[in-house]
Formats: C-alpha cells, sequence, structure tokens
C-alpha cells in the first residue's frame, strides 16, 4: 500500500536528536545527533538505506496500520515535529533537556493510544 506522503518540512530535529529515543540512541554519535547526519549539508548520509525505525510509513504499517488511520498517525506525529521546532533554541548539545521522547520520522511510537 502506497501512503501518502509524510508532510516533513525536513528541519532535521529528529535526525538530530536521536538521543531522545530507546531505539535510535544507538545512532548517537555523541552530541545527540545520528552518525549518518550530515551537518553540512544537512541530510542522511545513507538515506536509501535508513534504518526501518528511520521511515516512518513502514513504521506505520508494521506497527500501527491495525489500529489507527494513516491520516491519524501523521496527525499526532507532526506534533511531535512542531514539539521539536518549538524546543529547538533549548536543544543545543551542551543543554541536553528536552522533554519530547522521540523524533516522529525516526520512531513513530506516539501515536494515540
Ligand atoms: S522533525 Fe519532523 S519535520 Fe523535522 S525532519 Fe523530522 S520528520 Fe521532518
Ligand atoms: S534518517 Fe535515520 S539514519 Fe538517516 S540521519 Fe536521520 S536518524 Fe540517521
Amino acid at each position: 500500500m502506497t501512503l501518502p506522503a509524510f508532510p516533513c518540512t525536513q528541519c532535521g530535529l529528529c535526525c538530530r536528536n536521536v538521543h531522545l529515543a530507546e531505539q535510535t540512541q544507538y545512532l548517537d554519535r555523541g552530541d545527540g545527533a545520528c552518525r549518518h547526519y550530515s551537518d553540512a549539508d544537512k541530510h542522511c548520509l545513507i538515506y536509501e538505506t535508513r534504518p526501518d525505525i528511520c521511515r516512518v510509513d513502514r513504521q506505520y504499517q508494521m506497527h500501527y496500520a491495525q489500529r489507527f488511520s494513516w491520516e491519524a498517525f501523521v496527525e499526532v506525529n507532526v506534533e511531535v515535529c512542531k514539539l521539536l521546532q518549538r524546543q529547538a533554541p533549548r536543544m543545543a548539545p551542551d543543554t541536553e533537556q528536552s522533554v519530547i521522547p522521540i523524533g516522529p520520522a525516526i520512531a513513530p511510537i506516539n501515536a494515540p493510544a
């Protein structure tokens, strides 16, 4: 099933905060950002082969499609994107204090219960 694209603004905040989620902490290069994230180019260096946890559509189909519509799932995860974006000024590597549990495109586990 082909799903409509997730409305990502490509802010990169989920890739720059992999330390916030247990499922993505193994990608942390030491400053909270993913080891595969290019600061210079602001994109994923392994995009075509990125892990499943980074594929929002695959995560949806694997874990949430039985319980939620894609639209509902996107809506909840977009809220997490916005929360990350609101917190961005306070999320410098030396001020690790976010309350955001996860980046949506990385591991969309915040679908409604
Ligand atoms: S935080 Fe959301 S909008 Fe920003 S890059 Fe990740 S998925 Fe896209
Ligand atoms: S998409 Fe995944 S692998 Fe690529 S930079 Fe972001 S967190 Fe890292």
